[in-house]
């Protein structure tokens, strides 16, 4: 099969690769309808993240089922389904409350490379969640944003607990921050502020339920916010970056009392401990549950009532991902789909 393997910074190959096969009998090997390149793919394509030697690429995934092992119980060759990036049992206590990420058998979702024609996913039965029957081809984009980039978004406007009444802020205008928006709306928040100075991405942003953009950055950006919110600052911030600029600035955009939600992969955070005891602020976070969601996030996309795959503004075969990097390196591009 064809396959994306990462060299060396910015050396993003396509080749061919051993076909996945059942290893353990609770695997399952689909063939992919699409998949995609991912912003937190960009940092050891950056090189700020190192890698051993080359790495297969890639880890948001949808397609049907080829095979399973002989353990595999609720999926089935012919199915199409959606899982994640991380392959988790669903039924440990941690799975259970809803922290599937932290799985105590959790194993990498795609360890043989997601940018591929197929893949092994292990722990069938409780990572992969099939859809209502064959979906249509025009709905398969969302289905692969539920994968990871809408399903981070969401766990983000969870985690900073945004609903009726709330005004919701989002640091990042990146795929996730833009997903946070809509997953912000659809629970319900009533003010939505996009921190964005690239005007696709406020359009995007505003399409899918910001009230409000924010152009400055930083301090100021805070300043912003706490004018549109009588100076109080956001009941809820979605923070979807990563860096030390990032999370300061979603966490002093935050009100007393409110909530931060954290889906941007640390990178070098130090968080000062007094500026924190002092600000009352709840932090929450980390590598989002994205199973938790799965059955509601597909019921909404089969029922056409959100449309997350708009956050795909370059489509490409899979021959070019090399290309598919490069746009959203460059920021030419939101996210990069790559068809198989
Ligand atoms: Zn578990």
């Amino acid at each position: 099969m064809r396959g994306t393997v990462l060299y060396a910074p910015g050396d993003v190959r396509v080749e061919d690769r051993p076909d996945p096969t059942i290893e353990q009998p609770t695997d399952a090997v689909i063939r992919l309808a699409a998949t995609c390149v991912c912003g937190s793919d960009l940092w050891p394509y950056r090189g700020i993240e190192a890698i051993d030697g080359p790495s297969p690429m890639g880890h948001e995934y949808v397609g049907v089922v080829e095979e399973v092992g002989s353990e595999v119980r609720n999926v089935q060759p012919g199915q199409f389904v959606v899982g994640s990036f991380f392959a988790s049992d669903n039924t440990c206590e941690i799975c259970r409350a809803g922290y599937q990420t932290h799985c105590v058998n959790r194993q990498p979702g795609a360890a043989t490379g997601g940018q591929a024609e197929r893949l092994r996913v292990p722990l069938a039965d409780g990572t992969l969640v099939p859809t209502p029957g064959m979906p249509d081809a025009d709905l398969v984009p969302s289905l692969l944003a539920a994968s990871d980039v809408l399903g981070t978004g969401w766990f983000a406007a969870v985690a900073a607990e945004a609903g009726p009444g709330r005004t919701v802020a989002v640091v990042g205008d990146g795929a996730v921050g833009l997903l946070g928006v809509l997953a912000a709306k659809q629970l319900g928040a009533e003010r939505i502020v996009i921190f964005s100075r690239h005007e696709s991405r406020q359009k995007l942003a505003l399409e899918f339920g910001a009230t409000d953009v924010v152009v400055e950055r930083g301090d100021e950006g805070v300043a912003r916010i706490k004018d549109l919110t009588g100076g109080l600052g956001a009941h809820s911030v979605i923070e979807a970056v990563g860096t030390q600029e990032s999370m300061m600035q979603a966490i002093r955009a935050t009100r007393a009392g409110g909530h931060v939600g954290y889906v941007g992969v640390s990178h070098d955070v130090a968080l000062p401990g007094e500026e924190l005891f002092f600000s009352g602020v709840h932090l929450h976070g980390g590598p989002a549950p994205v199973r938790r969601f799965l059955p509601e996030l597909i019921d909404l996309i089969c029922s056409r009532r959100i449309d997350p795959g708009k956050v795909f503004d370059l489509t490409l075969p899979l021959e070019q991902a090399a290309e598919g990097y490069r746009a959203m390196d460059e920021r030419r591009a939101i996210k990069t789909l790559l068809t198989v």
